[in-house]
């Protein structure tokens, strides 16, 4: 039986081509990539349970988590972003070397992907996907079965080991092929279409892009803290306040030794994290302070884990809007 690697997200593309390749008879081993961004590949799948969709679909499944090495590439990517700070093209190039490596390591002959031919304006047109194939070193060893029929024939279907005529002609972002196709093939569970991974998010972006352009190199723990809470960049440091108490928990879980955390002390209140310069403590109570119940136009007092009790006022909202990410 021949060997193919298939990059699943659990989302639907990915699953229908698993589940063509498999009824033609292919012995089909699953990779799944994380990205400190989307829990798995392309955005569709975020969230979902890749393991339970592999296991559905009776194969077996590896997880790659690419880390550090993605917020490198992140600060400049050689393909640019998409209309987010999504660097599409770099991150599948990434995510095709760890399906070559997976494809030489259990010696399949070719890899298969979800991506359909103008689905997705940066990364799924013909001009894009050779790209990706030649720099993820993987030229003639990609198949898209669901758009098979619209591409060159890869070296496997040359050799006749693939009958491209179950391959199918699926182009653009409709997706009621897909939909019909999954009721005839049986697949009922999947997770409704998304845009993409959290670097699609125009809001989410924001935070990404004044995190590069602060911080030289930014960890995990920074982003961790860009999925939560409010953000605002102050004179040199950076503040994060929780929205609720779930949030407050993070902020706290997520501190560093030489963060600064603010409360209020006689109100209700969330967690203010302040990262990086203690002389913007004053202008970060201010502001902790007036997402709680303390009343306007009155001072109160923020704690502070590093001992002190600060009076200040809540924040006037228009200057508050000054410093919002
Ligand atoms: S949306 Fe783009 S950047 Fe995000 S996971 Fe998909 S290919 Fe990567």
């Amino acid at each position: 039986m021949h060997k193919v690697v298939a990059l699943l997200s659990g989302g639907l593309d990915s699953t229908l081509s698993v589940k063509i390749m498999k009824d033609q008879g292919f012995d089909v081993k699953a990779l799944a990539i994380k990205t400190p961004f989307c829990d798995f590949d392309c955005g569709h799948g975020c969230g979902f349970k890749v393991m339970e969709v592999a296991d559905r679909l009776g194969v077996d499944l590896k997880t790659v988590y690419i880390g550090d090495e993605y917020i490198e590439m992140l600060k400049n990517p050689k393909h640019g972003y998409g209309s987010g700070m999504n660097p599409c093209i770099d991150c599948r190039i990434m995510m095709y070397k760890e399906a070559k490596k997976y494809m030489e390591e259990i010696g399949a002959e070719f890899i298969i992907t979800g991506e359909v031919l103008g689905q997705r304006p940066m990364s799924q047109n013909k001009r894009a996907l050779k790209i990706i194939e030649l720099e993820g070193d993987l030229e003639g060893k990609v198949l898209r079965p669901l758009s098979g029929k619209n591409l060159e024939p890869i070296e496997a279907e040359k050799k006749g080991i693939i009958d491209r005529n179950k391959l199918l002609s699926i182009r653009g972002r409709s997706r009621k092929t897909q939909f019909r196709l999954a009721k005839e093939l049986g697949i009922v569970e999947y997770p409704n279409a998304a845009g993409g991974c959290l670097l699609t998010d125009p809001q989410f972006s924001k935070r990404v892009k004044d995190l590069l352009k602060y911080v030289n190199k930014p960890t995990l723990n920074d982003i961790e803290l860009l999925k939560i809470g409010r953000h605002f960049r102050l004179d040199n440091s950076k503040l994060i306040v929780g929205r609720n108490k779930e949030e407050n928990e993070k902020i706290k879980a997520l501190a560093l030794d030489d963060d600064i955390l603010l409360e209020t002390r006689d109100y209700k209140g969330p967690v203010g994290l302040l990262r990086k310069d203690p002389n913007d403590i004053m202008q970060a109570s201010m502001i902790v302070l007036r997402y709680s119940d303390a009343p306007k136009n009155k001072e109160s007092t923020i704690i502070s884990n590093i001992g002190n009790n600060i009076n200040v006022i809540p924040i006037d909202d228009k200057i508050l809007d000054k410093y919002r990410i």
